[in-house]
């Protein structure tokens, strides 16, 4: 993956996560909440016949605050299907439609449309409930990585792909290694040498295996995983039966009881440390830098004006924002033409603001998204910018102690 794809996908993932979030705060009285997910392949045409035909039903409801809000619902999401031709965006859509309480015995009508997730939607749903149905984007946002699975004893094995969540069973392989019980009339000797054959056959047999699926796809792979009983998996691995790009790429070994396609899955539960431990290691590393440029370098920024500046200033590197980062900035210009930034939080009113560097009062022109704001200037000048989880120690101190914003620097600019 490019780097400018991965970029990309980070914003669109940080996109799907805020408009979810927002999603999951809204409820509705009774049942009328829409939900529709459509898969790449489904004809909008049948989507919007679908709504149809929901949309009569409807009219059998009882109450006619719920039948009106269930019908608006499905009116808005039919106006929002006619803008697509034959079929959806690539990877699908999801559309979420109803009407929310805003307090006060109020309602009002939401209407979102998120196209194209990071994955392709697997399975068409339409809901109506009191709830909007985020958990399969949710899963998808929080679906990283795809890893190489191994599972091997002496009699058999399988190989496969952890995809996120999604462990996908692939090959499968059986042994004709005798067991240890020789027959009459067999020397020791013989039965020993022809024992240890079968078995570096096999093992050969697996890695094969394992060659042939995961060696295409060796630079997209961040772990491969490998079970068995003792001592099966070690001797497998000290054997140097992988090939030597995937060998690179073990990131542990993990006893397992079975080993047919169950096995799978509990090698993937063993290694549930290991796999949270790869999930931030990128962070890690990128935090490690940064605190390392803050204690003896010169290459570090950090709290939203400085690391602002920098942007703007074209040296930053690498844009540090925290997952967890919620604000928004106003941008304000005053008479003289000096322009202040002020962060506030999401649901603050914007505040009085008084122009710092010459005092007069100026006029709020612009207020967004902090992390939208940053990335669009880190664009303009070719910096990268990486989403820093908070679930370990450097990146929860990214959040609290330096605002969720901060930067590695190309060259030292005083700021
Ligand atoms: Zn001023």
């Amino acid at each position: 993956m490019s780097t400018s794809q991965t970029e990309q996908s980070d914003r669109k993932k940080y996109e799907f996560r805020r408009v979810i979030e927002d999603l999951k705060e809204h409820e509705g009285s009774g049942t009328q909440l829409v939900s529709i997910y459509i898969t790449p392949e489904e004809q909008i045409s049948s989507v919007v016949a679908h709504v149809n035909e929901e949309y009569s039903e409807a009219s059998n409801i009882k109450s006619k605050q719920t039948r009106t809000n269930v019908q608006d619902a499905l009116k808005s999401i039919k106006d929002r299907l006619r803008y697509y031709d034959t079929f959806p965006p690539e990877n699908g859509m999801a559309v979420f439609s109803g009407a929310i309480d805003t307090g006060g015995g109020r309602t009002e009508m939401v209407t979102r449309v998120l196209e194209d997730p990071p994955q392709p939607i697997q399975s068409s749903l339409y809901r109506c409930s009191s709830e909007f149905v985020t958990e399969p984007l949710e899963e998808m946002l929080a679906d990283q990585g795809l890893f190489g699975l191994v599972v091997l004893d002496r009699r058999e094995a399988n190989v496969g792909w952890l995809r996120g969540k999604r462990i996908e069973p692939v090959k499968s392989a059986s042994s004709l290694v005798p067991g240890k019980q020789r027959k009459g009339g067999q020397s020791a000797q013989r039965f020993a040498r022809l024992r240890l054959e079968a078995i570096d056959n096999f093992y050969q047999e697996v890695a094969g295996m394992a060659d042939d699926l995961m060696v295409p796809e060796r630079h997209e792979i961040d772990g491969i995983l490998v079970g068995g009983p003792s001592p099966t998996k070690d001797e497998f691995l000290d054997g140097d039966y992988l090939h030597h790009e995937l060998q690179d790429k073990v990131i542990g070994k993990f006893d397992v009881a079975y080993t047919d396609e169950s096995g799978l899955s509990d090698l993937v539960d063993s290694a549930s440390d290991a796999l949270a431990d790869q999930e931030v290691m990128q962070d890690k590393a990128e935090m490690e830098e940064f605190f390392a440029e803050l204690h003896g370098g010169d290459l570090a920024t950090y709290g939203f004006g400085p690391t602002r500046e920098n942007l703007v200033l074209g040296s930053v590197d690498r844009l540090l924002i925290s997952e967890d980062l919620r604000e928004d900035v106003v941008s304000y210009d005053c008479p003289e033409s000096h322009t202040d930034h002020e962060l506030v939080g999401q649901r603050a009113e914007t505040p009085d603001h008084t122009c710092e560097q010459c005092g007069s009062e100026p006029v709020e022109v612009e207020r967004e998204d902090v992390i939208d704001h940053l990335i669009s200037i880190a664009e303009q000048r070719g910096t990268e910018t990486r989403f820093i989880s908070s679930d370990f120690e450097k990146g929860e101190q990214l959040l609290d102690a330096f605002g969720g914003i901060a930067g590695i620097l190309r060259y030292s600019t005083g700021v």
